[in-house]
């Protein structure tokens, strides 16, 4: 078989903000870095965040710091975090937004010329720093500039389908270029994941394309754990009419801005209920709720920026009890701060341009005049590659992961601006323990066998031809079946139709065939993204089925409490030795005193 070998010390996988920083990182202490892409250098889902990167810079509230920060993730994510990782995040994000400044990430500011930091969900103070609403296009034009300068082979639409191993490391990785099909070999002493989520597991998903759960997927074949499946965000803010663009973000930023939740009675239904542990910290009148986004510090902050499991459901709730908007969601007005604010129309576009420009050319909206009709997306897999908190290796030798892919810091829930900040952290953590495992390393032997075998695989679509099924029907039925069965509200009876279900639909992704030759061919790759999707599918559902309470992301109707035997334990899965998925609980080690204290003092 031909493929066209590379050799890196070590071979990062994903171009996003995780997989840039890691790359930048390894680089800078002396290895040979090759960066992989599925798309266009640049076109990674970190391109697309729009509110803001959590960091405790204290700019606009001096109230804040790291500790506050690490106090509000571990109460986001319902004290199932892994709480090092969430003490390292909280502690190391205002370093990586000052580096990214000093690369060049032209920050809005406040008047005295400091980075501005805005409102978001769970914080307690204006802690995102952001570019209006296009941060994620700052941040990877940044990561780009500076990374390119250093060296790093890139490889560009190049999809990794297999990861190789030398007994138990790490060898290397095997994938397809996307233009013209052929293989390439990668032989790598570490190699980083960094493949962002699985959105693309669900029918209704702010994700784009690419986001099949690729390195999930690749980690648990490869033997390494994945924990807190179980956990995925629905955002409660995605588009919903018209029916194309159903799914497409709009950013939580809205509602730091001001801008307000109605139903079709034209009542702010989040004041209805406001969760135990959020009470003291949350308005009770819509004229605090007003003060707070414009910098009261004495004002509580609107319900609206509760926790997004909370925001979806009470959107769910207004939907089922027919209080909805005419195509299945609620209102979102920020039209109305105009009566607050002079010039109001010009204030929402220079805040939050590319939501004007999102509405008005997909929905022909204007949100400076009408509300917003939305309703919860698929966002973000909380649940990925388990990794050592310090160096983001997993249980492979050599084998590293960070961003979206890799888990731990959110537990149940992820608090909006901490993934930006998540992929910076350990993205440069990553990058920096895989170039050390590197260099203590001899190269790994990869035998012809595997690789042949990988390519065999990669080309087995082709075999059958136009005459399997299209693989685009399995990935719809799939997408219906998890939209449908392991969505925002989960029960036992439904999770169970859902894993009897993934069976027929794997004997079917492994009857489809394509058509054509290797050059671009979308039905190929779409062929090859189902094991990925199915594989992150059945972690999705085994776990979610385990834990039976609700807690976060997992909300079910059959336990709707918490229980606190699941307080303690997190879910791994992993692939047992007769090939199939295994699911086991492994308990959260003890906090160390400190931490616990200022869970204690912030409460
Ligand atoms: C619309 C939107 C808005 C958001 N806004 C915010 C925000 O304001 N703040 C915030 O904190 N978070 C936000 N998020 C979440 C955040 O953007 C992502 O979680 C984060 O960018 C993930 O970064 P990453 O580096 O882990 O992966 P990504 O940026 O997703 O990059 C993954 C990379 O992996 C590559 N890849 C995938 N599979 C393969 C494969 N098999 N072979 C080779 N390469 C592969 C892709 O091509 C890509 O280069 C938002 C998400 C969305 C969708």
């Amino acid at each position: 078989m031909n493929y066209e070998t590379h050799e890196h010390d070590v071979l990062v996988i994903g171009a996003g903000g995780a997989g840039l920083r890691a790359a930048i990182e390894a680089s800078a202490a002396g290895v040979s870095v090759g960066l992989v892409c599925k798309s266009l250098l640049g076109k990674a889902h970190t391109v697309m965040a729009e509110g803001g990167i959590a960091a405790a810079l204290a700019n606009v509230d001096d109230r804040d710091s790291w500790k506050v920060h690490f106090a509000d993730t571990m109460r986001g994510g319902q004290y199932v975090n892994n709480w090092r990782m969430a003490e390292l995040h909280a502690k190391e994000a205002p370093d990586r937004v000052r580096e990214l400044e000093a690369w060049g990430a032209v920050f809005d500011r406040t008047k005295d010329g400091r980075i501005l930091q805005r409102n978001f969900g769970g914080h307690r103070y204006p802690r995102l720093a952001h570019v209006g609403d296009r941060t994620g296009l700052e941040m990877i034009r940044t990561l780009q500039d500076h990374g390119i300068h250093q060296g790093i082979d890139v490889h560009m639409e190049c999809t990794i389908v297999t990861l190789l191993k030398d007994g138990e490391r790490i060898a290397g990785a095997f994938g397809y270029e996307r233009e013209r099909g052929r293989f390439k070999l990668f032989r790598a002493k570490a190699v980083v994941l960094a493949t962002g989520g699985v959105g693309r597991a669900y029918k209704i998903t702010s994700n784009s394309w690419e986001y099949t759960g690729d390195g999930h997927a690749l980690a648990y074949d490869a033997g390494a754990d994945l924990v807190d499946m179980e956990f995925v965000q629905f955002h409660p803010t995605g588009m919903i009419w018209p029916p194309s663009v159903r799914g497409i973000l709009v950013t939580e930023a809205v509602r730091g801005e001001g801008g307000v939740l109605r139903n079709s009675e034209g009542r702010r239904f989040m004041f209805d209920e406001v969760p135990e542990n959020y009470r003291a910290q949350t308005a009770d009148n819509e004229e605090e709720g007003w003060r707070y986004t414009q910098g009261d510090k004495a004002a509580r902050r609107p319900p609206e920026l509760l926790t997004r499991d909370h925001v979806s459901r009470c959107i769910m709730r207004e939907v089922k009890a027919g209080r909805g908007s005419p195509h299945g969601g609620v209102f979102l007005d920020i039209a109305w701060i105009k009566s607050r604010i002079p010039h109001g129309a010009e204030h929402i576009k220079k805040k939050l341009p590319s939501m004007y420009h999102q509405f008005k050319q997909l929905a022909d909206l204007d949100i400076t005049q009408e509300p917003m009709e939305i309703g919860p997306t698929t966002h973000y897999i909380m649940g990925g590659v388990r990794v050592d908190a310090d160096s983001q290796m997993s249980s492979v030798p050599g084998l590293f992961a960070a961003g979206e892919c890799a888990a731990g810091i959110n537990g149940a829930n992820r608090l909006g601006g901490n993934s930006l900040s998540d992929i910076l952290v350990f993205g440069k953590r990553a990058g920096e323990f895989a170039a050390k495992y590197a260099g203590g390393e001899k190269s790994a032997n990869i035998d012809a066998p595997q690789v042949d075998e990988a390519a065999r695989r990669t080309l087995e679509p082709f075999d059958r031809g136009g005459s399997g099924e299209g693989p685009y029907q399995v990935q719809y039925a799939l997408q219906e079946m998890m939209q449908n069965l392991v969505g925002i509200v989960r029960n036992e009876t439904e999770m169970r139709r859902a894993l009897d279900g993934l069976e027929p639909l794997r004997e079917r992704a492994s009857r489809v065939g394509v058509a054509g030759h290797r050059e671009y061919n979308p039905g190929w790759h779409a062929a090859l993204d189902l094991h990925n999707l199915l594989t992150v599918s059945e972690a999705i559902t085994r776990t979610a089925i385990e834990r039976r309470e609700s807690r976060g992301g997992h909300f079910r109707e059959d336990y709707p409490d918490k229980e606190k035997k699941f307080a303690s334990i997190n879910f791994i899965v992993r692939k047992g030795r007769d090939g199939r998925m295994e699911v086991a609980s492994a308990p959260i080690p003890e906090m160390p005193d400190e931490l616990k204290q200022i869970i204690e003092e912030m409460k």
